[in-house]
């Protein structure tokens, strides 16, 4: 990882990763457990200078502690595991209010149901260049229940890396043509079938509100891809393959190999 030899960051690094913050990753990242000893290590690398760069604002009466600092840093670093050169750059703070609230802002990049007037209480909020808004019981609840497939975190940071390429088009930086070119055949495929299944009343795999639009799309594949793999590589393999190519991770085969 190119980047930690920033001196800055060597310096951050240098402190030894506490142990409370070992168990605070244990209980708040339930993708924790089928991690192998080199991708925690690396892990707790990225948490580390996560919690030490970003600014933290607890909002609406929460106090911010490092349990929520480092559950959120250790949540969105997950996504970065196995990119290179690949950070949450235009993320200078995330604010993190206690409950769902309520925002003047529009729909845009909004989590939970469809926000159509800005006056219904969102989960989380990812503005471009801007901050990152995310609810403590929202991601309390995602830690306890991944098999709902419902991560606000991996939400909301998925967000930001559909950001760094300037549009929110479902489509992060990818490394090449051809994988820039698959993506978009397996995911236009996908989304259409959210869509179509939606104005059917079908059930689909991935929820409906993948189906909202192309950035939705890829922020909801982002939660069920690391909260159900299994599930993503039975049920839609091609887009779990696409997901699997872009964030160079395998998440099926780490909860296969920890079941054992
Ligand atoms: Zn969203």
């Amino acid at each position: 990882m190119g980047w930690l030899r920033d001196r800055r960051r060597q310096k951050i690094l240098e402190h030894p990763f506490p142990a409370e913050w070992e168990q605070i990753l244990a209980a708040g990242l339930s993708h924790w457990q089928h991690l192998d000893l080199d991708e925690r290590s690396r892990l707790r690398c990225l948490t580390q200078v996560f919690v030490a760069e970003k600014s933290w604002e607890g909002c609406g009466g929460l106090h911010m502690t490092d349990e929520i600092r480092v559950t959120v840093a250790g949540q969105a670093c997950l996504l970065l595991l196995g990119l290179e050169n690949v950070e949450f750059t235009d993320v200078d703070s995330i604010l993190v209010y206690p409950h769902a609230v309520k925002t003047p802002e529009g729909p845009h990049a909004s989590y939970g149901s469809v926000v159509e007037s800005g006056s219904l209480p969102i989960l989380g909020q990812a503005l471009s260049g801007g901050p990152v808004l995310l609810t403590w019981d929202a991601i309390t609840k995602s830690a306890r229940h991944p098999e709902r497939g419902h991560n606000v975190v991996y939400h909301e940071f998925a967000h930001k890396l559909d950001m760094l390429t300037g549009t929110i088009d479902g489509t992060p930086p990818m490394a090449t043509k051809e994988q820039l070119d698959l993506w978009i055949e397996v995911c236009t495929d996908e989304f259409e079938r959210v869509q179509t299944g939606a104005g059917q009343g079908k059930r689909t795999f991935l929820d409906a509100y993948a189906g909202v639009n192309v950035g939705e799309f890829f922020a909801v594949a982002t939660e069920y891809f690391f909260d159900l793999p299994r599930e993503m590589r039975r049920e839609r393999p091609e887009l779990y393959g696409v997901l699997h190519d872009f964030y160079r991770q395998d998440p099926a085969a780490r909860e296969t190999r920890s079941a054992v």
